[in-house]
């Protein structure tokens, strides 16, 4: 292994206050450098693309609490309904009833993100504030049984300018507490705000998150 998976680890979760929770995000990483932050203790990890998490699925630990990061694909969800521990970017009504319904034949609940899309950049996916405020209004959401809204995740946009992306982190966690108050105020399980990556998790710890997803600081950069 020409990375020092284990070191790198360590400082980032050095940095992590107590109730922050580390996703490592293992994509286009070989299972080797999973194993090595497997080792180390680490239990949560992320993946963007379906057939990678199937093939790391089935030939890594059973214990690993794998999250689904990545845009998904309603005719995906029944392949990893039967074991994804959490769905974190859920950004339409269709993909949540679909995850329903799939939990739904595998007997389980999955948790769930609602994704927000705050950054200028067009081409990330995920619910406008209005988009996720009708959501939520529609009601429909709690009528179904197998998926569990645990929170909010956001990408920050992809830019060097500090003070955008702590103006839109403190977008999402100005929402979140509009969101809770409005709907989840006695629902304690919703209270994740997953956003911070390699580049921006220092101001994602300072405006509220309570899970970093960080890849590249760990693993090294990805070979596409
Ligand atoms: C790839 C990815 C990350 C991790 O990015 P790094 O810059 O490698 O830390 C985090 N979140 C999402 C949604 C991703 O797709």
């Amino acid at each position: 292994m020409d990375y020092d998976v284990k070191g790198n680890l360590h400082r980032v979760l050095d940095t992590l206050p107590q109730g922050v929770r580390l996703v490592a995000i293992s994509k286009y990483h070989p299972n080797e450098y999973i194993e090595a932050a497997y080792a180390e203790g680490q239990r949560i990890f992320g993946e963007s693309h379906e057939q990678e998490l199937r093939q790391k699925h089935s030939t890594l630990p059973q214990d690993i609490e794998w999250h689904f990061i990545g845009h998904l694909q309603t005719n995906k969800v029944k392949y990893i309904a039967p074991y994804v521990s959490m769905i974190e970017a859920v950004d339409s009504l269709k993909l949540l009833r679909e995850i329903d319904r799939q939990a739904g034949r595998c007997g389980r609940v999955i948790k769930v993100l609602l994704e927000l899309h705050i950054a200028e950049e067009a081409t990330k996916y995920g619910l406008t504030l209005d988009d996720c405020r009708e959501l939520l209004a529609n009601g429909e959401w709690r009528e179904m049984q197998h998926v569990q809204i645990c929170g909010l995740m956001m990408m920050a946009s992809f830019v060097d300018n500090q003070e955008q992306i702590r103006r839109e982190m403190q977008t999402a966690r100005n929402f979140f507490d509009e969101v809770k108050a409005d709907y989840f105020a006695d629902d304690n399980a919703f209270c994740e705000r997953s956003w911070g990556m390699s580049d921006d998790y220092p101001i994602a710890l300072e405006t509220g998150s309570t899970m970093v997803r960080i890849g590249t600081t760990i693993f090294g950069p990805r070979v596409y």
